[in-house]
């Protein structure tokens, strides 16, 4: 027999992203490079307390639980209830009336956490389509295996949908070759380390394949310091992170900086 109360999905509310879903990295991280298993920010703090870590590995039990259950269809069900969750407060007024609700109505899928199976991949891809009026957005690591990739191509195209495949100096080779295999479907985000540590061929590599506008750069940050932002074209860099334009927002009636800055939303 099951034991239900174990089971559960659930969001987080994060002070940068708004609203995001995340599974345990341990179980969903399968193609994490050693440097981002160094510099993942799940490793603070914040993600590290016994409630976001019991979370995570709820969310995933549940996932895997639910696809075994009643597979891809199934999941998504409950994925769109889970999306619904966040909707601006205003959200049927604004529909009724016809006027735009107070706040954007978007969802990061994996605050921490990848995708790891094609079967998972294809339940979000049933309830982002579902969900046309909500923007999603996700980073990825998991683009080495073809089959997967297909199928996270696929999410990535749909219109509210917007999928970055996540390089650093161990991986930037095979996630450029994804970013050609599926041209104009993903950008891509760089995991910038100091540049005495970045790998000589990722700078010229990206140079000569991605134009501006593909490309954001996440230099290096940890409680409240980054490592010096690189300034080479086609990068541009996390407003986020190098400027003070867009500090992180825990009123819950304010656009995060990521609504605001919508860099790595769909358009
Ligand atoms: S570039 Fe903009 S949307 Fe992307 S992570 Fe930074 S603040 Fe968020």
């Amino acid at each position: 027999m099951v034991n239900t109360h174990h089971f559960g999905l659930e969001l987080t509310d994060n002070s940068k992203t708004g609203w995001a879903f995340s599974l345990s990295r341990s179980q969903s991280c399968v193609q994490a490079t050693s440097i981002c298993k160094r510099l993942c920010y799940g490793n603070g703090i914040r993600y590290q307390s016994a409630a976001q870590k019991a979370k995570r590995e709820r969310n995933f039990k549940t996932v895997e639980y639910l696809l075994d259950m009643g597979g891809s269809e199934l999941l998504a069900q409950n994925l769109v209830a889970l999306v619904d969750q966040a909707r601006p407060a205003d959200w049927l007024a604004a529909k009724i009336s016809g006027v735009p609700t107070s706040l954007p109505w978007s969802v990061r899928i994996h605050d921490v956490g990848d995708w790891h199976t094609t079967r998972y991949v294809q339940a979000w891809q049933i309830a982002v389509a579902q969900r046309p009026s909500c923007k999603f957005w996700f980073y990825t690591r998991s683009f080495a295996d073809a089959d997967l990739l297909g199928a996270i191509a696929q999410l990535a195209s749909l219109p509210n949908c917007s999928g970055l495949l996540s390089i650093d100096s161990e991986n930037f080779d095979s996630g450029l070759l994804a970013f050609a295999r599926h041209s104009g479907v993903f950008k891509l985000a760089l995991l910038q380390e100091k540049q005495a540590d970045l790998d000589p061929e990722l700078l010229p590599a990206v140079a000569r394949q991605v134009k501006q506008g593909q490309i954001i750069n996440f230099p290096y940050h940890h409680g409240g310091r980054h490592v010096k932002p690189l300034l080479d074209s086609p990068l541009t860099n996390c407003p986020q992170i190098t400027s003070e334009a867009l500090p992180l927002v825990t009123n819950k009636y304010m656009p995060k900086p990521c609504q605001s800055c919508a860099f790595c939303l769909p358009v």
